[in-house]
């Protein structure tokens, strides 16, 4: 008989719950795990697998910081590799009413923020690796910000692109605690110079200079980094170039506006009657303006190329019309002997004469006649000089010098060269002299010397 009534209770209780679970089932209430990390609860989750697949993200998510943690921040690293080790949930069976679940994202999110190394932040991931967070959305911003400042100044106008050379985002995430960076510790990152090998394929306008400034480093250096590269470069050719620059690099296309001079064009007329090597400007010529549109682009600051859009002529140059001495220059050897450098005749002779010596010869003839270089030599002086009134000193570049004094008129300037016969002054009575004559005077390495001994009179 017990056993009948306990069948019977057994029955009823089956029944019972029976009915419980479809009312539960109706109601839309359902058993589910309450979740529970280091003691504190994150939520309702439909079952355990839930979590276990929320916490397999969670590692696959952060997996670069141990491959990271390989390489780059090892010491920073060994102190945080476990923090996934930390998340050991413990479930609770509650019956709830499946419209109040705790979302996914929000047991992630909660999941996260038990786990003490990590920290939610603004993340800077490149090329999609998270690199460094940040706590607020305005230091990010500030950040990039003065990054692109520190090489490109504030010269940023409406039509400008700015790039970066490395795919940028800012994402809200959970990062280890040893990831968070201040304003000043992000810029830093950000502006570390990285030098990285890449393989660049040719272009048909590349040139070694050109890819040397693109890159930030030398010519040298990029033929040190390739086996028998020479001067040369050809289309499709791949060479290896150790780039240079920021970690984040910025590159800056801007569009310009100047004004450029074009110089003048100069037409050479050859003058057979003009002394070789001088040069006589018949019309003087003028630059022209253009007015340039470029585009410019800069590379971490430094100008990597120019592109000419359009040229706009605001005044055309005008050509330089000159004439170009083509008479041989003559030559500077004296010939050692001296001709008579002008008629007339001779009035006085060298050496005592009223009680003073007299250092040359005096030649006699009208206010005007031609007087002429005894030899070849250039003219060392030619003014006035006290006594001689307007004088001419001819060096012969041979020892021997001579003068002419009383001219006047003087036709030669010092330094020029000239023959010997070349008309230099006109005959006159300047200086001391009672009458037209030419004062004629040889130096012989300093001193005077009686002209008569190499002119006839
Ligand atoms: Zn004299």
């Amino acid at each position: 008989m017990f056993f009948k009534k306990y069948l019977d209770y057994a029955f009823i209780m089956i029944i019972v719950t029976l009915v419980f679970s479809t009312l539960i089932n109706l109601s839309g209430y359902k058993f589910v795990n309450e979740v529970f990390i280091n003691g504190d609860s994150i939520g309702f989750a439909k079952n355990k697998e839930e979590i276990y697949l929320i916490i397999d993200e969670i590692k696959k998510e952060n997996a670069f910081f141990e491959k990271e943690g390989n390489k780059k921040n090892k010491d920073e690293y060994k102190n945080n590799q476990n923090f996934f080790e930390e998340i050991r949930p413990i479930f609770l069976n509650r019956i709830l009413n499946y419209k109040n679940l705790t979302s996914k994202d929000a047991l992630k999110f909660n999941l996260l923020s038990k786990i003490d190394k990590m920290i939610f932040c603004y993340s800077f991931c490149f090329n999609d690796i998270p690199e460094f967070g940040v706590s607020t959305l305005n230091v990010a911003d500030n950040i990039l910000k003065n990054h692109k400042k520190k090489f490109i100044g504030d010269e940023i106008s409406d039509d400008s692109v700015l790039e970066f050379d490395k795919k940028i985002s800012i994402e809200k995430r959970f990062l280890p605690t040893y990831k968070i960076k201040n304003f000043e510790e992000a810029l830093d990152i950000l502006s570390k110079n990285e030098c990285t090998q890449i393989t660049h394929t040719c272009n048909k306008n590349d040139t070694l200079e050109g890819l040397a400034i693109k890159n930030n480093t030398s010519v040298d250096e990029i033929i040190k980094s390739n086996k028998n590269l020479g001067k040369n470069i050809f289309e499709g050719q791949k060479i290896y170039i150790n780039k240079n620059g920021p970690f984040l690099g910025v590159r800056l296309t801007k569009k310009i506006e100047y004004t450029e001079e074009i110089p003048f064009n100069v037409k050479n007329i050859e003058d057979e009657k003009l002394k070789e090597g001088n040069v006589n400007i018949v019309s003087p010529g003028v630059n022209g303006k253009n007015k340039i549109y470029a585009k410019i682009v800069f590379q971490n600051g430094n100008e990597i190329s120019r592109e000419i859009l359009k040229k706009e002529n605001l005044k055309e140059a005008k050509e330089q019309i000159q004439k170009i001495g083509k008479e041989k220059t003559p030559t500077l050897i004296a010939s050692g002997n001296f001709s008579n450098p002008t008629g007339g005749r001779l009035t006085s002779r060298f050496g005592m004469r009223w009680g003073r010596q007299h250092m040359g010869i005096d030649i006699g003839g009208p206010i005007g006649t031609n007087v002429r270089a005894a030899d070849n030599g250039i003219i060392k002086f030619a003014s006035w000089r006290n006594g001689y009134g307007y004088y001419i000193l001819i060096d012969h570049q041979n020892g021997y010098e001579t003068g002419y004094g009383h001219n006047c008129q003087i036709l030669v300037k010092v330094g020029q060269k000239v023959s010997k016969g070349d008309v230099i002054s006109k005959m006159g009575s300047t200086g001391r002299s009672t009458g037209s004559h030419l004062h004629f005077e040889i130096k012989k390495n300093g001193v005077f010397i009686d002209p008569l001994k190499y002119v006839n009179y």
